[in-house]
């Protein structure tokens, strides 16, 4: 196999998966990709998404310029700040997010949305219905790939895009652990009619927010307003016509110890008795928060188990590798899991590319992009692990103490810029 004229199969077409089939393809690279749900629409996909400056500019890097239209027009408007608040509504620290913040803008991206951006232009490349299996790699020869239906398929790269519970990473790294953090989150969705906004306390209204209350909890808030006159780009010139959504406040309440008594899994409490237990984990909060929940569809509501991905060691650096959620899974505490794995795709596609423009080796482009990946990955995976601990202050004093720190924070305003920088970096 010449360097130069290799094929990619890309396991997974989630953000990471897709994003790298898109950036693959405008270099000229040949690609499919397998994805193991059976159609685009098999599961709703339908909540929001911060999409960082980092995380916007290499989604740009890999669309074609219609489609990068087509995303800015599809977002939500762009939150201003993002605030920590107390269970009783009071505001502990606000950092801005700039709209036209130095290092780019901030997106408040809907799921749904940016998967239509991201499967469009990928007709014959995009295969759906095909559950990877397993692979076996020929030495210096080219790699087969399996499929649960008993199809196979051949290739020269294969990269593993498949999500937290991978099954290429189980194949590739068997002693990569993912682990439980113990934290669980009971998350919903209220639908923000004219009626439901004015029962809710304009606070809840204002944007992405953390809550820190006592016991171990927090709720994480973020509103997601569609087509609203301050959106950040109009929807002139989009290559798209997205389907009408609603404009929604979405929650997560979650609890770090595990005797609070959060379900586990989906299931283990139907809709309605999951309401009433959310409701009941928030009493002594302001009123406000009962009535988002009370306002909230149960069929919307949902457990999380918060888990994620321990720090491995570079391996030997083959043709089988991996991106995402595959390699660094990350709480979510951050929202920046989804804008790593979008830098992952911008990074490999840009090495493979040069690969494939005979400027390097196929070796060497895989090896370059796994050296930088596992280092600025598994930084990233520690970073909403700490958040993730910090957003839970297990005893009263440790809340207090927390508390009193934001408040600081909130005074001093060169701190809070540090902070915003370092949102940025991810
Ligand atoms: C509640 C919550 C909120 C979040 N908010 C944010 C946020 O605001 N910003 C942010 O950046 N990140 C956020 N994240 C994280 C983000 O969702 C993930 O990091 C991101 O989806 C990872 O993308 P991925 O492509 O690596 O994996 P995934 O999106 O999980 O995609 C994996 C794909 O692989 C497919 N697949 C799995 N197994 C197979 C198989 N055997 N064969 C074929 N296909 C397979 C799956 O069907 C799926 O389509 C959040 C996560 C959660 C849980």
């Amino acid at each position: 196999m010449g360097d130069s004229s290799f094929r990619v199969m890309v396991i997974g077409g989630g953000i990471g998966g897709l994003c790298l089939a898109q950036g693959l393809k405008k270099a000229g690279v040949s690609v499919s990709l397998f994805e193991r749900d059976q159609a685009p629409t098999s599961r709703l996909q339908g909540y929001r998404i911060h999409v960082s400056p980092a995380g916007a500019s290499s989604l740009r890097e890999c669309l074609p310029e219609n489609l990068w239209t087509a995303f800015e027009a599809s977002c939500g408007r762009a939150p201003h700040s993002f605030r920590f608040l107390t269970h009783r509504m009071q505001e502990l620290l606000r950092v801005a997010t700039p709209g036209d913040a130095p290092g780019g803008r901030h997106y408040s991206a809907s799921r749904a949305r940016l998967r239509q951006v991201l499967l469009e232009g990928l007709d014959g490349i995009l295969h759906f219905d095909r559950a990877f299996s397993r692979y076996e790699e020929e030495p210096d020869g080219p790699i087969h790939v399996f499929f649960d239906d008993g199809q196979t398929d051949v290739g020269d790269v294969l990269v593993g895009a498949d999500g937290g519970k991978s099954r290429v990473r189980s194949q590739l790294l068997p002693g990569a652990q993912r682990v439980d953090t113990g934290i669980r989150a009971i998350g919903g969705k209220v639908i923000l009619t004219d009626e439901v906004r004015s029962k809710l306390p304009p606070a809840l209204l204002e944007g992405p927010a953390l809550v820190r209350a006592p016991g171990g909890r927090a709720m994480f808030l973020a509103v997601q307003e569609i087509g609203d006159p301050e959106g950040s780009v109009p929807a002139a010139g989009a290559a798209l016509r997205f389907e009408d959504e609603s404009n929604y406040l979405m929650w997560a309440l979650s609890a770090r110890d595990n005797r609070s008594g959060f379900p586990s899994t989906n299931g283990e409490m139907s809709d309605e008795e999951l309401q009433a237990f959310t409701l009941r984990a928030c009493s002594g909060w302001h009123p406000g928060f009962s009535a988002m929940i009370q306002s909230s569809d149960p069929a919307s509501l949902s457990v999380i188990t918060v888990r994620t991905s321990v720090p491995v060691s570079p391996w030997p650096t083959g043709r089988v590798t991996l991106i995402g959620d595959a390699i660094h899974s990350m709480t979510p505490y951050r929202g920046i899991g989804g804008n790593v794995a979008l830098r992952d795709a911008a990074l490999l596609s840009r090495k493979l590319a040069a690969a494939h423009r005979g400027e390097i080796p196929l070796s060497l482009a895989i090896r370059d992009y796994e050296s930088a990946m596992l280092d600025y990955g598994f930084r990233a995976v520690r970073s909403s692990l700490r958040a993730a601990e910090q957003a839970h202050s297990p005893g009263a004093l440790a809340f207090h103490i927390g508390n009193l720190a934001f408040r600081a924070l909130n005074a001093i305003p060169p701190l809070k810029a540090s902070i915003l920088r370092r949102g940025d970096a991810d």
